[in-house]
């Protein structure tokens, strides 16, 4: 059995959605005689990441409502690496992805280190193939699933019939293929998202 670790790391400087300032994290440490404790200030969406409905829907379910069942269990990395935009449906279509499947999208985003404002996103019409097949998740290896579409039409689709979205993956290291998943989120209660440690097991089922 062999694991990878598809966690983007947290520090100050880090790459954040749109290298925009206000959403760098900061680390408050304070040490007092010998004891240091810190202090984190951080976006829900910052580094890997799943997105709650309220994220993008006014009074959608909030970061509970997510399964931990939904966040284990196999799935398949497919190779998109050669898209160029947008992910869309003609891009998916040759793949083999059946219905309760979590979908992880590999693309040219994760040979990248800072941020690309052209990243590769998800369509809406790949949004709305991946939704009829009614896999259980789709992960994507940068920021934003979607990118500056009017009224986020990505996320709503995918949100609407309760689709998980995995954001900030990296998948450099990880070919084509079929791996146990553990995505563990806080066990946070209220918010639109929470950051995740996200494990890929080759060999485990
Ligand atoms: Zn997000």
């Amino acid at each position: 059995m062999k694991m990878y670790d598809v966690t983007g790391t947290i520090h100050e400087g880090m790459t954040v959605y749109k290298d925009k300032p206000e959403k760098q994290p900061k680390f408050n440490q304070v040490t007092n005689g010998y004891v240091t404790e810190t202090r984190l200030e951080i976006d829900v969406h910052t580094g890997t990441h799943i997105d709650a409905p309220l994220h993008m829907v006014v009074g959608g379910d909030t970061f509970e409502t997510i399964s931990m069942d939904d966040l284990v269990g196999q799935s398949k990395v497919f190779d998109l690496t050669q898209v160029e935009d947008g992910i869309s449906k003609k891009d998916l279509e040759s793949f083999d992805i059946q219905k309760g499947d979590f979908v992880l999208l590999k693309t040219k985003n994760s040979f990248e280190e800072t941020f690309n404002f052209d990243f590769i996103y998800l369509t809406h019409d790949g949004a709305e193939y991946l939704s009829e097949i009614g896999v259980r998740g789709i992960g994507i290896d940068t920021l934003g699933i979607e990118r500056s579409q009017e009224g986020h039409p990505t996320h709503k689709t995918l949100f609407a019939n309760n689709i998980i979205i995995i954001e900030g993956l990296r998948l450099k290291e990880i070919e084509q293929g079929e791996y146990f998943m553990v995505a563990a989120p806080l066990k946070i209660v209220g918010t639109d998202g929470s950051p995740a440690r996200v494990l890929l097991f080759e060999g485990l089922r």
